[in-house]
């Protein structure tokens, strides 16, 4: 096994656009169930990164392992998002006219190993799986609310509600907390606290606190590779993250 057991895995990954490196010797893994936060500024390669691993980007180079098994460069992007890749990005895109519960219910028609269908209802067991999803969301008062009546918070919560309807084994996420007041973006770490071990996660974002909440270990990325890989505490005593962000 490659992968040692991880359920991702990068190593030496190499995406140049137009001769510039973007992602150069890109190497990284995760471990099932781990929270994982990834830092670095801007230009660092954070998005590519999360387009290799879905698909939307071709690299040049290197292993990209989805579990021990699932070769992501053999895959196209819209086979990836069936495989157990849930991404999440920055602004929320959630259906504005219908309600919370019929976002979800969409989510779950339009899995793709349940047929597609207009008429489509959802089982007993989807139905428990809802209704545990909408706990989770923290948003069981607002099922009958039409999501663009919902926060800014709370439409986040919505499309992470959206992904699990899919059951992914992996959640890209970027900037979750972006936008979001301070009871939100608490409400957030609390969400991903519950969802890590059942799932894992990977979290870019810059809101250092957030950070400090929900995550054990942080990569630090810079000029498309990692600079440092540690506790937050450990990446923000390093000499060299210190000069990326400050020297710059
Ligand atoms: P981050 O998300 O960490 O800010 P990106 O992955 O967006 O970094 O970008 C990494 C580098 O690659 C940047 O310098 C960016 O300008 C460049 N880049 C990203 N995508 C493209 C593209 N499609 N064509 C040309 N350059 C790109």
């Amino acid at each position: 096994d490659v992968t040692h057991g991880r359920i991702l895995y990068l190593e030496d990954v190499h995406v140049a656009f137009d001769g510039f490196k973007a992602i150069n010797g890109l190497s990284l893994d995760i471990a099932p169930g781990e929270l994982r936060c990834i830092i670095g500024p801007n230009g660092a390669g954070k998005t590519t990164m999360m387009d290799i691993i879905t698909g939307k980007t071709r690299p040049d180079k290197g292993t990209v392992f989805f579990g021990s098994t699932i070769d992501l460069l053999r895959h196209r992007e819209a086979e990836i998002a069936t495989l157990g890749i849930g991404r999440k990005f920055q602004k929320p895109t959630v259906f504005e006219q219908l309600s919370v519960y019929e976002n979800l219910e969409l989510a779950l028609a339009t899995n793709k190993r349940v047929w597609p269908s207009m008429h489509f209802r959802p089982n007993g067991e989807q139905r428990d799986r809802l209704a545990e999803v909408i706990t989770t969301i923290h948003l069981a008062g607002h099922v009958t609310r039409r999501a663009g009546e919902l926060s800014h918070g709370q439409k986040q919560w919505l499309e992470i509600g959206m992904l699990l309807m899919q059951e992914p084994k992996l959640l890209l996420l970027d900037e979750p907390v972006a936008g979001m007041t301070d009871e939100e973006t608490e409400r957030t770490a609390q969400l991903f606290l519950t969802l890590k071990g059942k799932h894992s996660l990977m979290v870019v974002e810059h809101d250092m606190a957030f950070i400090r909440t929900i995550s054990e270990k942080v990569t630090v990325l810079c000029d498309g590779a990692v600079l440092a890989e540690g506790t937050l505490d450990e990446v923000q005593a390093d000499e060299r993250v210190i000069e990326v962000y400050l020297g710059r």
